[in-house]
């Protein structure tokens, strides 16, 4: 990895937190008002989407066909999180899940030196953020993405990730300022609340999937990985917490395969078919659910355990 890509990163991670921490202690009960929030719910709606549902579930995993438009909107929607370029994120999570919590994963928390409670932590801060300084964006594009390399459109989205992303910082600025009738104070809120802080919950979010998700959390399918579901990520992280499904079954449009297992991300694909803009759609049928149960071993500890501690898969 370049210095450039480190220092890049490290004030992609660096930048939001701070703007959370000043923007918390300067703005709140002054100037947070329904504007902020209403924009920073949309800009979290439609980035976190364009991650989960784009650069996820339809350019990573292939879990539905759609209009060539509709991959690159959300290809840009996806740019906006400041996750890297589409291709680059990509190739980096096909690699996850090519080597699953082994060598050669980019953020596995099970693949490292240290033991007991030091290596749990050391662990977690790799897959949550350390990554970010050693393996993003290494994987090879080439190898692990070449049907999105092919594409001279995908290839641009890719390229223009840096002024994208500044766009997407700009437009809650934009909307802060017309739908305030012309402030600029109200332009600076939103852009604090709607840019950059939405960007900090967006992120962490993310990267809780690469690290409680693979520690903490329920397991219920045969699987050689370390993946879990945590039920109550499930909701901010739009159904990307049914992590331990998505291992079990990764090209299934649907994470969350109960009906209590929110995910809004699979209503969104849900959503789409019904009006034609989603079609084959891949689901998962009960009875290859079924197949997939992991028989408990005697004298399990049984679900609800840390991953680590369950050595039987
Ligand atoms: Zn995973
Ligand atoms: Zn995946």
């Amino acid at each position: 990895m370049t210095r450039l890509e480190r220092n890049a990163n490290l004030s992609a991670v660096i930048i939001p937190f701070v703007a959370l921490i000043v923007g918390g202690a300067l703005l709140w009960n002054r100037l947070l008002d329904p504007l902020d929030l209403g924009v920073l719910a949309v800009m979290y709606l439609i980035t976190g989407m364009g991650i989960t549902v784009g650069y996820h579930r339809l350019l990573t995993h292939r879990a539905f066909e759609t209009h060539r438009w509709i991959r690159y909107a959300f290809a840009i929607a996806g740019s906006m999180a400041l996750e890297g370029g589409v291709i680059d994120w990509v190739a980096d999570h096909r690699k996850h899940h090519t080597f699953p919590d082994e060598e050669g994963d980019p953020h596995s928390p099970h693949v490292h030196d240290a033991d007991g409670v030091k290596g749990v932590l050391q662990g977690l801060w790799h897959a949550h953020t350390g990554w970010l300084f050693s393996t993003h964006g290494q994987a090879s594009s080439r190898r692990y993405a070449a049907d999105l390399v092919s594409d001279p459109t995908m290839r641009k989205i890719n390229r223009r990730f840096p002024l994208i992303a500044l766009i997407g910082l700009l437009i809650p600025a934009a909307l802060g300022y017309a739908l305030s009738g012309g402030s600029w104070m109200a332009a600076l809120s939103v852009y604090v609340w709607a840019g950059l802080v939405r960007v900090f919950l967006v992120h962490h979010v993310t990267w809780s999937i690469n690290s409680i998700c693979h520690v903490f959390g329920k397991r219920r399918f045969d699987v050689r990985d370390q993946s879990t579901n945590v039920f109550w990520l499930a909701l901010p992280s739009l159904g990307e917490a049914w992590h331990h499904n998505h291992h079990a079954f990764p090209r299934s449009a649907f994470h969350g395969l109960r009906w209590y297992e929110l995910d809004p991300s699979g209503w969104l694909i849900l959503a789409m078919g019904k009006v034609g803009l989603a079609w084959d759609v891949v689901t998962v049928s009960p009875e290859k659910q079924r197949e997939r149960m992991r028989v408990p071993a005697a004298g399990s500890v049984g679900a609800g355990t840390p991953a680590s501690a369950d050595a039987s898969s």
